[in-house]
């Protein structure tokens, strides 16, 4: 239902809030699921998208696995209710207490990111009288044509290791006692709408695939990260992202041995659509070649604005008044607290209300106290 219909009661209630539309977020998993299809697939949810309890329960009914970046993470993927067995955890820096956490709980597979972790990996492992199922983190050096800060899979990258190393380390991941080498591990960056990038990654996958087969191991995994974007210009005519231009690439192109299963860690494509950030119009100030629009809400409801100068789409739900130019803001101390400039939207009034779309991932996990600010709250489609 279109955002419009709600005015009256978003009206009513304390901004700012995230709002999530339930029935989005289950037909979009679904559209997810059918897109995957049946084969030797699996996907695994990536946390830190939005790890929004209620969220999770509906991602939790389609059988995804999870994807974490954090001990805490893992954590909370189990509390909720994940199997252990579909646990990836993945990250550059992880603690010894957070790969212990990881060791009790049996976890399906860490995405080690460096031959030192491995080692450590090894040696924590042995501790424990565990063996720990492990993915190598491949930088493939592929350049994701994402923004430079989402961006990931280049050698100026902190992520994964170089198939130089992967070779170089081959000897030693055959001596370990305490690991066992399970897969391939690849993430090559965020918000990825030239679907052709990909094509790049399963090219170095492929050639990573041969040159392991041909040193002697046949590894049963193979997991190529998430990435996929979503349409944040025009959220209304693409509440989908593309799963089956996606999904079809990799089943056609990637090379499977027999017995190989696929891996994928979808976030932002999952749950983006379905959330928007309330706001109230507090004030309108005209300024020289523009007018402000200051809102309620700012980077500490929602920092990717100020943090990657991405754009949300944004919409007055109470004015349908002819437009004007907008440069639309927020209330935090900071000249970066500016969601978007020279937007034209119809002409605004204090106590308005507005709707930053697509603010479903990487939105309110990412909030802030900064300026002692309150935590927004969150609200359902279906507790209406
Ligand atoms: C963030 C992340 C993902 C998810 O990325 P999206 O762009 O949200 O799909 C997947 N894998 C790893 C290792 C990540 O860090």
């Amino acid at each position: 239902m279109s955002l419009h219909n709600y005015s009256q009661k978003f009206k009513e209630i304390e901004t700012p809030f995230y709002y999530y539309d339930i029935d989005l977020l289950k037909a979009t998993l679904t559209e997810a699921q059918k897109q995957l299809g049946k084969g030797p697939y699996q996907i695994h949810y990536a946390f830190k998208a939005n790890f929004n309890r209620r969220i999770l329960n509906e991602i939790l009914q389609f059988g995804f696995g999870a994807d974490c970046v954090s001990g805490n993470e893992v954590r909370k993927a189990i509390e909720v209710g994940f199997d252990p067995q579909h646990i990836v955890f993945a990250g550059v820096g992880k603690t010894d207490k957070e790969i212990k956490i990881g060791l009790q709980n049996d976890i399906f597979a860490f995405n080690v990111e460096s031959i030192e972790e491995l080692k450590v990996l090894n040696e924590l492992a042995g501790a424990l009288g565990k063996k720990a199922r492990f993915a190598l983190r491949i930088n493939p050096n592929v350049d994701a044509g994402t923004h430079e800060y989402i961006t990931t899979g280049t050698r100026d990258n902190k992520f994964g290791i170089t198939v130089t190393e992967l070779v170089a380390a081959l000897p030693l991941i055959r001596s370990l006692a305490h690991t066992e080498f399970i897969g391939i591990h690849f993430h090559i960056g965020s918000q990825i709408t030239d679907l052709s990038k990909f094509e790049l990654l399963i090219e170095k996958c492929n050639q990573v695939q041969s040159l392991l087969v041909e040193q002697g191991f046949s590894l049963p995994h193979v997991n190529v990260g998430g990435g996929l974007g979503i349409d944040y210009e025009n959220p209304k005519d693409h509440l989908m992202a593309d799963f089956k231009g996606y999904f079809d690439r990799f089943k056609k192109d990637l090379h499977l041995y027999p017995g190989q299963r696929l891996h994928f860690e979808l976030g932002r494509s999952l749950v983006a659509q379905c959330g928007s950030l309330i706001s109230r119009v507090l004030y309108i100030k005209p300024a020289a070649n523009t007018h402000f629009m200051i809102l309620d809400a700012g980077m500490t409801e929602l920092i990717r604005p100020a943090l990657y100068r991405s754009f949300h789409y944004i919409e007055n739900l109470t004015s349908i008044k002819e437009r004007r130019i907008y440069d639309v803001v927020g209330p935090i101390c900071e000249t970066s607290d500016t969601f978007t400039k020279g937007m034209s939207l119809p002409i605004t009034e204090r106590g308005d209300i507005i709707a930053i779309r697509s603010t479903g991932a990487y939105g309110e996990v990412m909030a802030s106290h900064y300026n002692l600010r309150e935590v927004a709250p969150s609200i359902y489609s279906d507790d209406f």
